[in-house]
């Protein structure tokens, strides 16, 4: 597997694939690769000729207070990992190539990213698309592949490439988890061992409100919602910062737990902030 920091690189590689009529799918990601990551790369290995995984800490898509230099960043260990799930090329940019002096243009996805995580991490979903608008420019991917562990940035990446008549089709693959139910993440890697183990609330607390509208027919939002409280509110490593019960195409409200639903909370576990999501059909 090639690693390519250049973007005049990046650009060479992309003219010889399309030359060659090569399909490219893009893997966009943040390093510090493990299966939700590698379940995207085995995906897209298997739809497209060419594979670009993308590893990019994006400075301006995290807060001030938030762990930017603290990303976990292991880079060999991604390139091997990478390229025994069947990615060709690992593209990662410098972030003063991406955002130079002068750098002022930015990409907002309106009303999508007003709620959930956009309301706790002011600017964050601004610079998620205005990257993967940069990474969808450089790279020209047939195909862009998102995690549905991110529910809220999966359905605004589909939003902009609508909206912005972008020639790529947005592919969602499912939450991948540990056996416990713990969704991994690049994250879990700050947790302690008993935080580990106190992160299995999200899991559970989503695993109870389903069973709650699946066995016993509970539709009542504020009661679902009650009940996510309540689970997380019994483990004393874990703080709520949101619980929402949200139409699952939109994410606007709802007056009950009807249709296409979107669980999903986020959840800080000592210092580390973690989400995860289901979606139920009802
Ligand atoms: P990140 O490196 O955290 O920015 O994630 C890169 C991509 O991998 C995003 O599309 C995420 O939604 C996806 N991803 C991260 N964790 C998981 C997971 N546990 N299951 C599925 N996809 C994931």
């Amino acid at each position: 597997m090639q690693i390519v920091r250049e973007l005049d690189d990046l650009r060479g590689e992309v003219k010889k694939a399309k030359k060659e009529g090569k399909s490219i799918g893009l893997v966009p990601t943040m390093g510090f690769l493990h299966e939700g990551h590698l379940s995207l790369v085995r995906s897209a290995s298997s739809q497209d000729d060419v594979v670009v995984v993308s590893v990019f800490v994006n400075p301006i898509q995290f807060g001030e207070n938030e762990d930017y230099e603290d990303y976990p960043r292991d880079l060999e260990s991604d390139l091997q990992k990478a390229r025994e799930a069947g990615g060709d090329l690992m593209f990662c940019p410098r972030v003063a190539d991406m955002y130079p002096p002068g750098y002022a243009t930015f990409v907002e996805v309106e009303r999508l990213t007003e709620g959930l995580c956009g309301a706790n991490r002011p600017g964050h979903f601004r610079g998620v698309t205005t990257v993967v608008n940069k990474l969808f420019n450089l790279v020209e991917p047939d195909r862009a592949y998102f995690g549905q562990k991110d529910a809220q940035q999966a359905l605004t990446i589909k939003r902009m490439a609508e909206d912005l008549n972008m020639n790529v089709e947005v592919r969602v693959g499912p939450v991948i988890r540990e056996e416990d139910g713990v969704a991994l993440s690049s994250r879990n890697s700050y947790l302690s061992p008993e935080e580990r183990r106190a992160a299995r609330v999200l899991y559970r607390a989503l695993s109870k409100a389903r069973d709650l509208v699946y066995i016993d027919k509970e539709y009542r939002v504020e009661t679902v919602r009650q009940c996510i409280e309540d689970e997380v509110g019994g483990e004393p490593l874990a703080q709520l910062e949101y619980a929402e019960i949200v139409n699952g195409d939109d994410l606007s409200s709802i007056s009950e737990v009807k249709g296409n639903v979107l669980i999903a909370l986020a959840v800080k576990i000592g210092s580390t902030r973690l989400i995860d999501n289901m979606l139920l059909e009802v």
